[in-house]
C-alpha cells in the first residue's frame, strides 16, 4: 500500500536544501538578522513577481490582514465598529484581523461552485455600515475581481484582498495583490509559498499605507527611538526573507504543477457522491492551494481514503459564526451555504511534489469508493 500525506513539507524544501543552507549560512555569517538587506531584497523581489506597487515583510499572514485595517483607523479611513463584508467560509485569520482591528465583521455567504465571494453577494449585504469588503480568494482561487473591484468603487469602499491561499492566482493577468486597495499574504510554511516559519507580507497601492505599516510593525517607530505610534512588534525577520527569496523564482513552476494536478483530478474522477470543484475557464484563476471537493458522506470517504494510505483533511469544519470564539456575537447569524460547505467539503491531497504516480493511486482509490 502507498501512503500519500496530505503534505509532505520536508519534501517540498528538500528539493532547494543546498540553497536554502547557502541563504541561512549568509544570515548567520552576516550577523544582522532583523531588518536588513534579505528583507529589503525581498519586498523588492516579491513587488516585482506580484506587480504590487509596495510591499512590506511582516511576522504572518494574521497580522499583515491586521495592520492593513489598524493603518486605514489610523488615517482615519475607518472608524472602530464600521462594517467589513467578510466570507462566512473563510478560515477563522479573516475574521480575527476584523474583529481585532474593533472592526465589525458581516459575514456573507459564498457561491456554492466557486466557494468565493460575488459581487452580487456583496450588494445584497451593503448597509450604511459598511466601509469595506475582504476578498478571500479562497483554497487558490482568485474572485470574481473586475465586478467586486467596480462594486467597490461605485460604493466608496474600501477593499482588501485575503490572498493567504492564492499566490500568483491571476485575472487578465493581474496577480491577486493587485486588485484591492492592499491585500495580505501569508508565508506559513504549508502555503503555496511557504517560509521556514511564520512569514507574511502586506502588498498596496498607496505608499502612504505602506510607509505606515511598516512603522506599526516596528513598535510604531520609524526613527529609532521615536515612536509617532502604538504599533508592536510584527516584522518580516531576515532568516525567513533569505529562505522566501530562496523560493520565489520556483513559485510559478509549483503553481503549474498544482493546476496540472487539479486538471487530472476533474477529468478523472466521475463518482456520483463526489461533486468536483469547477476549473475555471482560465486556468490561470487558480493555483489550487487545496483540492476541495464535497460529498454527503464525508466522514466514510475520509475513512476509505485513509484506508488506503491516503490523508485527506477538512477545511473547514467549523464556519468562524459557529466557532466558540464569536458563538455570543454572531452565533445566531444564519449562513445556510457556509454552513452546509462546513458539512461537505473534504480535501484530496495536492502538492507540487505529489507525483503522477502518486496522482494515479489517489484518484484509483477514490474510484473504488463504493457506498452501502
Ligand atoms: C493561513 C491563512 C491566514 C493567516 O496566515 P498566517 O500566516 O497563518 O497567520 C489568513 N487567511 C487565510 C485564508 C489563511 O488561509
Amino acid at each position: 500500500m502507498h501512503k500519500i500525506p496530505f503534505l509532505d513539507l520536508k519534501k517540498i524544501n528538500d528539493r532547494y536544501r543546498d540553497e536554502l543552507v547557502e541563504a541561512t549560512t549568509r544570515v548567520i555569517d552576516s550577523g544582522w538578522y532583523i531588518l536588513g538587506k534579505e528583507v529589503d531584497a525581498f519586498e523588492e523581489e516579491f513587488a516585482a513577481w506580484t506587480g504590487a506597487p509596495h510591499v512590506v515583510g511582516l511576522s504572518n499572514g494574521l497580522m499583515a490582514l491586521r495592520l492593513i485595517f489598524d493603518a486605514w483607523i489610523e488615517q482615519g479611513k475607518l472608524q472602530p465598529g464600521d462594517g467589513v463584508i467578510v466570507p462566512g467560509n473563510t478560515f477563522i485569520a479573516s475574521v480575527l484581523a476584523i474583529t481585532g482591528a474593533g472592526l465589525t465583521p458581516v459575514f456573507v455567504d459564498p457561491d456554492e461552485n466557486t466557494h468565493n465571494l460575488t459581487a452580487e453577494g456583496i450588494e445584497k449585504h451593503l448597509t450604511s455600515n459598511v466601509q469595506a469588503v475582504m476578498a478571500v480568494h479562497l483554497y487558490g482561487r482568485i474572485c470574481p475581481m473586475e465586478q467586486i473591484v467596480a462594486l467597490c468603487d461605485k460604493n466608496g469602499l474600501l477593499l482588501i484582498e485575503d490572498s493567504a491561499q492564492a499566490h500568483g492566482a491571476e485575472i487578465k493577468g493581474i496577480k491577486t495583490g493587485c486588485w484591492g486597495d492592499a491585500a495580505a499574504f501569508s508565508f506559513y510554511p504549508g502555503k503555496n509559498m511557504g517560509a521556514l516559519g511564520d512569514a507574511g507580507a502586506v502588498t498596496c497601492k498607496d505608499s502612504e499605507t505602506a510607509r505606515l505599516i511598516r512603522s506599526l510593525a516596528n513598535y510604531g517607530s520609524s526613527k529609532k527611538y521615536e515612536h509617532v505610534y502604538r504599533g508592536g512588534n510584527d516584522r518580516l525577520d531576515e532568516m525567513q526573507a533569505a529562505c522566501l527569496r530562496v523560493k520565489l523564482p520556483y513559485m510559478d513552476a509549483d503553481n503549474k504543477r498544482r493546476r496540472k494536478i487539479a486538471a487530472r483530478y476533474c477529468a478523472e474522477i466521475n463518482h456520483p457522491d463526489i461533486q468536483l470543484p469547477q476549473l475555471p475557464e482560465n486556468g490561470k484563476e487558480a493555483v489550487w492551494h487545496l483540492f476541495v471537493v464535497r460529498t454527503k458522506m464525508r466522514d466514510k470517504l475520509i475513512e476509505h481514503m485513509a484506508s488506503h494510505g491516503v490523508h485527506c483533511l477538512v477545511h473547514y469544519p467549523i464556519p468562524p459564526h459557529h466557532q466558540q470564539a464569536y458563538q455570543q456575537d454572531f452565533g445566531h447569524v444564519s449562513l445556510p451555504v457556509s454552513e452546509q460547505l462546513a458539512e461537505e467539503v473534504v480535501s484530496l491531497p495536492i502538492s507540487p511534489v505529489m507525483t503522477e504516480e502518486e496522482v494515479n493511486y489517489a484518484i484509483a482509490a477514490l474510484k473504488n469508493w463504493s457506498i452501502q
